[in-house]
């Protein structure tokens, strides 16, 4: 059974010690005993399988998939910035009663369904849910997230000897004060609707558009949180990198800006109208 405020003894994620400690569990687990020439070839298998770092039952994540909030305090989001989320999340999904059970873990069990909301970004909790041990972390004032980011920790197995993969979530809250703009691009570029693309990520092993493909394209991530747009009757965003905006030749600021567009309709004719949410770049890093 897992602890609520179970302790993860790790140091930080970045760091080659952290990965070293979960070859040291792996090592300790199940193969202290092999000769030599039989570790490298399982190990070698296993990298090929499995290219994260993979700890066994042993280890100090949660045992279970779920979405949890960080132990480590640094990093441990609040109880308001948890209700935060919960109520972003109630927006885009149409749930209402999701909550963090203790401050620990994302709950549904009282969620009940409303008539508003996106069946898509409900369909993408449950698998996240479901199929992903995803710890949130909160990196306010970070120089390294902007808005949000997500990264692959390592791959657990399970009792049942199913692999589960480990993510860390990382949330700049500070981040989404600075924003700026049409009330559409707001409501599209929301809190939640930030969450959902990072858990595109994870439940779904989608990719951002590489390179200078992302001026034009949303990507992978963004065309399905884009349905789940469309379902709230929101712009749809059209390109997965920010443009930079300097406001004029004298101006020290320059800004980030993203671009939303959807068709209305005219006096029988469609019209495409396009909405903009900004950030000043000093103050979202990335
Ligand atoms: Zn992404």
């Amino acid at each position: 059974m897992w602890d609520v405020l179970w302790r993860r003894s790790r140091p930080s994620p970045a760091t080659g010690e952290n990965r070293r400690a979960l070859h040291t569990v792996r090592s300790q687990g199940c193969l202290s005993s092999r000769p030599v020439i039989l570790k490298a070839l399982f190990g070698l298998a296993l990298l090929v399988l499995f290219p994260f770092p993979l700890a066994r039952a042993e280890s100090t994540w949660p045992m279970q998939p779920g979405i949890f909030n960080s132990s480590e305090k640094p990093y441990r989001l609040s109880r308001e910035k948890l209700t935060r989320l919960s109520a972003s999340l109630e927006r885009v999904t149409g749930w209402r009663g999701i909550h963090f059970e203790h401050d620990a873990w994302l709950c549904l069990k009282e969620a009940r369904l409303t008539t508003t909301g996106s069946p898509t970004a409900r369909a993408i909790i449950l698998k996240a849910l479901q199929e992903t041990i995803l710890i949130l972390e909160d990196h306010s004032r970070s120089l390294d997230v902007a808005f949000a980011a997500i990264r692959r920790e390592a791959t657990l197995q399970m009792a049942s000897g199913a692999y589960l993969p480990v993510f860390s979530l990382r949330v700049d809250f500070e981040d989404f004060r600075h924003l700026r703009g049409h009330s559409e691009a707001l409501a599209a570029f929301d809190l939640g609707l930030v969450l959902l693309h990072e858990l595109v990520h994870a439940a779904f092993d989608r990719r951002d558009p590489p390179g200078p493909r992302g001026t034009s394209d949303p990507g992978e991530c963004e065309a399905l949180v884009n349905e789940v747009r469309m379902e709230l009757d929101l712009p749809l965003r059209t390109h997965y990198h920010s443009e930079h905006v300097i406001p004029s030749l004298l101006s020290d600021l320059s800004f980030g800006r993203l671009r939303f567009e959807r068709v209305t309709w005219r006096e029988g004719k469609p019209r495409r109208a396009i909405y903009f949410v900004q950030w000043p770049k000093p103050f979202v890093s990335h």
